[in-house]
């Protein structure tokens, strides 16, 4: 069995280490999908309760607001519906831990302490936090610890040229869902719904919104301007999608 700079095989297919095109047309083949979506329940989808991700799901819900929290609940959901649909291979040998780990902290940059904390990105001192509390703290393996804190530390990082791990383009794709309901078939209707409903948005849109603009305004130089200073938080705000949920819970 081959092995790379810190990982076997099976580490870097348990951890989605894969490299794949960051593209995520060229993934779908400009397609609304891979493969028909089929609808499945919010209590259907199982969640890890190893005690690094039991750890981690109080840390963040100690660190996040609700609906930072509640998006990145719905993250996890909409990603394990992707990668059982889409992905059926990566599907078998994905850890759900690492996935449920990358969720929980990929926000854990923009709580409005640690976006003072730092002048880094918001993204890449959330990668750098996860890095520490899940291999220092936490003592998770390196192979799981770093895959978490690269696919954070490129969850905003859209393009079209190059390749990114199977975790971080999962990540891209399941956030752009949340955020901006961009490939709005990739997840079936009722599967939509019966997330929203059991993690409501609480206004999660404007929330975010009001989230990159502080970032973009405390740090002009920030990663996130990379998807348009102006197009990505007004993408965000007018997410047509997730509109009939936004009010959820409020
Ligand atoms: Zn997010």
């Amino acid at each position: 069995m081959s092995s790379t700079p810190a990982g076997t095989a099976d580490e870097i297919a348990q951890h989605g280490w894969t490299a794949v095109p960051v593209d995520a047309n060229a993934i779908l083949n400009g397609k609304p999908y891979i493969h028909k979506p089929t609808p499945i329940a919010q209590k259907d989808i199982p969640f890890p309760s190893d005690p690094v991700v039991v750890k981690v799901q109080e840390y963040a819900k100690e660190h996040l607001i609700e609906q930072t929290y509640n998006h990145s609940m719905r993250v996890y959901h909409w990603g394990y519906a992707i990668l059982k649909d889409q992905f059926p291979d990566e599907f078998r040998r994905l850890s759900l831990s690492t996935w449920a780990l990358t969720c929980l902290l990929h926000d854990i940059g923009t709580t409005h302490t640690n976006l003072r904390a730092t002048l880094l990105s918001f993204e890449f001192y959330g990668g750098i936090l996860a890095l520490n509390l899940l291999s220092h703290d936490l003592k998770a393996p390196q192979a799981q610890a770093e895959a978490v804190a690269e696919a954070i530390i490129r969850h905003q990082d859209l393009g079209t040229v190059g390749t990114i791990t199977f975790l971080g383009q999962l990540v891209q794709l399941a956030t752009v869902y949340d955020n901006m309901g961009i490939n709005p078939q990739i997840v079936d209707v009722v599967t939509r719904e019966s997330v929203n409903e059991r993690f409501p948005r609480k206004g999660w849109s404007g929330c975010f919104a009001k989230t990159i603009r502080e970032e973009n305004a405390l740090k002009p130089w920030a990663h996130t301007t990379h998807l348009g200073e102006e197009d990505f938080p007004g993408g965000v705000e007018n997410n047509e999608l997730m509109k009939p949920y936004d009010r959820w819970g409020l």
